[in-house]
């Protein structure tokens, strides 16, 4: 199911690291907006860059950004001193082929951690590589991802109602 996350938990500090390093994951790909910080927030918390640096020690760490704005995606960028990309057109795959090619992963190497469904998890499921879902660290979004978020939650009623999937509802790989 191109939509289900294989991995997802409440936020970035909840997901079990640990796991997916034992699962041969090297490479992190993580959403921005919603998922590092809240789209009005102009730096990262420094909670945020503590778990980066812990995390440098195990993975190598991408931003890939659907935000059109390089001037923020780049103030994250140097502020967790990882590479970061962004209009990424998620849930094109483009992005993510970019960084494999780039660092040299193969895709059972590579996950992808956002708070959107139609974005973030469907890009990563079509890429073929790990999904991991995050709960949106705001409810205020960006205005195209408003649009999205309108078919995620019809996607998300459907889920619930076949329980497939179910919001709050957070599970390990
Ligand atoms: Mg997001």
């Amino acid at each position: 199911m191109k939509y289900i996350p294989k991995m997802y938990q409440k936020s970035i500090f909840d997901i079990s690291y640990d796991k997916l390093k034992e699962k041969g994951i090297k490479c992190l790909v993580f959403d921005l907006d919603n998922t590092l910080g809240l789209i009005d927030q102009e730096l990262p918390n420094s909670d945020v860059v503590e778990l980066f640096n812990k995390l440098k020690k195990d993975f190598d760490l991408y931003i890939l950004s659907n935000n059109s704005k390089t001037e923020r995606v780049d103030k994250y960028k140097d502020a967790l001193g990882c590479k970061a990309q962004n209009k990424a057109l998620k849930p094109f795959t483009r992005g993510l082929r970019r960084i494999s090619e780039a660092g040299n992963y193969k895709k059972e190497e590579m996950a992808i951690i956002g708070d959107q469904l139609v974005t973030d998890i469907y890009a990563g499921t079509r890429y073929g590589i790990i999904t991991v879902l995050v709960d949106p660290l705001g409810e205020k979004d960006l205005w195209v991802t408003k649009f999205n978020r309108i078919k995620e939650n019809r996607k998300l009623r459907k889920y619930k109602k076949k329980n497939v999937f179910e919001r709050g509802k957070y599970y390990e790989w």
